[in-house]
């Protein structure tokens, strides 16, 4: 069956055909291609066409498709076993290499997905300080779990309402909502509730809904008025985290938050997420503290092998080649795009992550971006697509470079840009 023909079919035993809504090709020119291998910085699909994928599982794959040091560390841990809900020596190597790189991390706990991790830093905010509410900025994406499926509601600075059925009142009620960049707003709704707000959350590097490049020194003003405050601080580092270098843009801007959270690279590619911190936040945790957390596959030893070898192979000239690999792609893509249709383009860059967009003036909140940015959108996935080259299928998707993005698969791009 061709790609076609298994969507039909999908659409007949799963909502939508999908697992993930963003996987669905919504408003785009066709459906979505199934995908049965990946090497290096191809994957292809049951139609037998290959492309250059810039969507890279959105984001672990930061070595490629089927990195041959990753897959032999999958396979000698498969042989031992693939899951005991027991302790075993995976997690702990895991544990120990992170804690020993990252200054301000002293223990980490290990999840099956990024969602999972803010969703436990949340509850673990509450219970350090043992206040309701959190701040969340508008823009950026946290997982799906209730108190982060919030949006900026229309009255009120800081009211939110829900941005999923499903969510209640209640819920929506203890997530406050920000503009990123706006540290007066921030205040007034520090002002606005004493001793009610427990954390501020954010990524850091604003990376799910276009990339919203945020200045250091708005961060450092959230640092400042959450010590103000005793409130704590939360980077979402599940993009950026091992991406903007090994600490992320905790390390990167040198601003240390109190809690921060990890996924996508931190398994590469095995279903992980992370929640970090200093031990005495940490140990508030079940079983030494009041904070119930647990998992049945928590530490998968498969997923924690993965990891390691993925984090081990970043050193910091593998950084240096991933910058240049992605500068490399962008000028390619800018080039082609001002000279064929797409002139109203620009393509923002932050070390591997990228983002072309309809515009030419600075993005640095959501409402920046223009009106038709969908239909823009879905005119350059389509050129891109029966060119050979894969970008995630959403106009707010950022793309992502890899170390297998490397001068002969520049040359590929070139080759299929403009042939
Ligand atoms: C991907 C992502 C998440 C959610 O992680 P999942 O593994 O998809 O649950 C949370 N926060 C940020 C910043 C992300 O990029």
């Amino acid at each position: 069956m061709n790609s076609k023909e298994l969507f039909e079919k999908s659409l007949k035993y799963v909502p939508g055909g999908v697992h993930s809504p963003v996987r669905s090709f919504k408003g785009l020119h066709t459906t979505p291609r199934f995908i049965n291998r990946g090497k290096g910085a191809f994957i292809w699909d049951e139609d037998g066409k290959d492309y250059i994928d810039f969507c890279m599982s959105f984001g672990p794959l930061i070595h490629g498709h089927q990195d041959p040091e990753i897959k032999e560390a999958i396979i000698k841990a498969l042989d031992n076993g693939w899951t005991f809900g027991a302790c075993e020596k995976y997690s702990l190597e895991l544990a120990e290499f992170i804690v020993n790189k990252i200054s301000f991390i002293e223990q980490i706990r290990f999840m099956s997905s990024g969602t999972e991790a803010v969703m436990t830093a949340v509850r673990l905010a509450r219970g350090i300080t043992g206040r309701p509410k959190i701040i969340k900025f508008n823009g950026c994406y946290h997982g799906h779990f209730d108190a982060m499926l919030i949006k900026a509601g229309s009255g009120l600075a800081g009211e939110a309402e829900a941005s999923s059925k499903g969510v209640t009142a209640m819920q929506a009620g203890d997530t406050l909502i920000c503009e990123l960049g706006d540290l007066e707003e921030v205040k007034r709704i520090f002002a606005d509730h004493p001793d009610q707000i427990a954390a501020i959350f954010i990524e850091p590097l604003p990376a799910n809904n276009g990339l919203l490049i945020q200045e250091d020194s708005f961060l450092q003003g959230l640092r400042d008025i959450c010590n103000t405050h005793c409130a704590l601080l939360v980077f979402d580092e599940v993009i950026s985290g091992f991406r903007i270098g090994f600490g992320g843009m905790a390390e990167k801007t040198g601003i240390t938050p109190d809690l921060v959270t990890y996924g996508k690279i931190i398994g590469g590619g095995m279903p992980v997420g992370a929640l970090a911190g200093p031990r005495k936040f940490m140990e508030f945790l079940a079983p030494v503290g009041p904070v119930y957390q647990a998992g049945t596959l928590s530490g998968n030893p498969v997923a924690m092998a993965a990891g390691l070898v993925n984090l081990k192979k970043l050193t910091p000239e593998a950084y240096t080649r991933l910058d240049k690999n992605t500068e490399n792609v962008v000028a390619l893509m800018s080039e082609w795009m001002q000279k064929n249709g797409f002139e109203d383009y620009s393509i923002i860059r932050y070390g591997s992550l990228f983002y072309p967009i309809n515009m030419k003036t600075k993005l640095t909140k959501i409402t920046d971006l223009p009106e038709n940015m969908g239909a823009r959108f879905k005119a350059l996935f389509e050129v891109f697509l029966n060119k050979g080259i894969y970008l995630a299928p959403n106009g707010y998707e950022v793309g992502f470079g890899s170390l297998a993005h490397d001068e002969k698969a520049q040359a590929e791009l070139k080759n299929r840009l403009w042939k």
